[in-house]
């Protein structure tokens, strides 16, 4: 029953670890992942659990229909402990405030506006003390049990199916290892998404950018002419970037530069930015104000030195999307057969899918029915949770 599968799910602690050098990031991560192992065992579905902690799993269908694929991860965000998750159900929930345990915390239909559409539905909270972990454990949840009701069909009524279920993503580390051989699917879906009524097909263009400013320390007393301050070199250069291209004052497709962090002193000062956006070409404008606030500033300071290193990290999945528009197509289908009209919500970050696009497998995201993710306000609603099962069972028939 999905209930019961989403809070066996969620009592295991599988916080990953952003400073762990070794694959998966922490080995808690296998009690849930050999658990789904297992599981997969069970019902007599092929699998694999890799030497690198990755689920692939197949379940062959009517070879004449196109292979598709369905991802969630394991693992469970930084920001809020994972461990000893002790899950509230509320069922017939009447659109009163939800005291979260004794922790003095209130989940509110007055904040949380989501809530206000649940009236009658069963929430799923957290006791208040630890996130709840639906990120992603309800994707995992809908995943099997999808796979449990396709077992029930006839192969040739249902499209080949391949699961893959991975480590990491809370990390950026979830796509490394995707091993296409394993995860051979014509397109797939990540089920990591909050609403179920939305498709997400379009994330940020994104690249790291590190400054070192080397100065030319003396005496201050003495300095004139001579001091070149590391420091205030660095601030002229955060100063001379878009001041509008912030986080706080950009929303929808509107790219930013973001300080993530910044050190200095006379002799030496460094800047971490993430640069991020949804067009390619803004974003490489972005990063030429980078190398031309470096050349202005190397004039205008002779002597100073500055390094500029900008990486990529990941890429926005629309431009392969765009090319191969069947996945997105398919779900909004398949959805609206089932009364529910797909929504396009562009992602303001990343997803996983964007480098199983950019690696040949076309991956947009779905909804979960979960809420709040990364958070002691986590809830999610399982009525929504159920619906995805059925709406995704629908995608994989013939
Ligand atoms: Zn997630």
């Amino acid at each position: 029953m999905l209930l019961d599968r989403f809070i066996k799910y969620v009592s295991i602690d599988t916080q990953s670890d952003e400073d762990s050098k070794t694959t998966p990031s922490t080995l808690k991560q296998y009690d849930l992942l050999k658990l789904l192992k297992n599981e997969l065992d069970e019902l007599g579905v092929q699998n694999e659990l890799d030497e690198c902690g990755r689920v692939y799993g197949f379940i062959p269908g009517n070879p004449s229909l196109d292979p598709i694929g369905l991802c969630s991860h394991v693992d469970t965000a930084l920001e809020c402990s994972g461990k000893d998750v002790k899950p509230q159900v509320i069922k017939n929930y009447d659109l009163s405030d939800i005291k979260l345990g004794k922790s003095g915390l209130i989940l509110s239909p007055k904040e949380y506006k989501h809530l206000n559409e649940c009236k009658g539905k069963t929430i799923i909270t957290t006791d208040g003390t630890t996130l709840l972990g639906a990120d992603d454990k309800a994707g995992l949840a809908i995943i099997m049990e999808v796979v449990e009701s396709l077992l029930k069909l006839d192969p040739s009524k249902r499209h080949p199916l391949y699961v893959l279920f991975t480590p990491d993503e809370e990390i950026g580390r979830g796509p490394e290892h995707f091993n296409t051989k394993k995860f051979a699917c014509k397109y797939a879906y990540t089920i990591d998404g909050a609403n179920i009524d939305y498709i997400s097909y379009e994330n940020f263009n994104a690249k790291a950018a590190n400054i070192v400013v080397k100065g030319k320390s003396i005496h201050p007393g003495s300095a004139k002419g001579i001091m070149i301050n590391a420091s205030l070199v660095l601030a002229d250069f955060i100063n001379k970037l878009p001041k509008d291209e912030i986080p706080a004052k950009t929303e929808g497709k509107e790219g930013f530069n973001h300080l993530c962090y910044m050190e200095g002193s006379v002799e030496k000062a460094s800047a971490n930015y993430i640069i991020r956006n949804h067009s390619k070409e803004i974003i490489e404008r972005q990063v030429q104000d980078f190398y031309n606030i470096k050349s202005e500033l190397e004039k205008a300071y002779p002597g100073v030195e500055i390094s500029l290193e900008i990486k990529d990290q990941y890429h926005n999945m629309y431009e392969i999307i765009k090319d191969h528009p069947e996945s997105v197509n398919h779900a909004k289908e398949v959805f609206k057969k089932l009364g529910v009209d797909l929504k396009d919500a562009p992602i303001r970050g990343g997803t996983d899918g964007a480098t199983f696009s950019f690696k040949g497998v076309p991956t947009p995201n779905l909804g979960t029915g979960s809420y709040n993710h990364h958070g002691r306000y986590e809830f999610a609603v399982l009525e929504e949770m159920e619906k995805m099962v059925e709406l995704v069972t629908e995608l994989l028939k013939a």
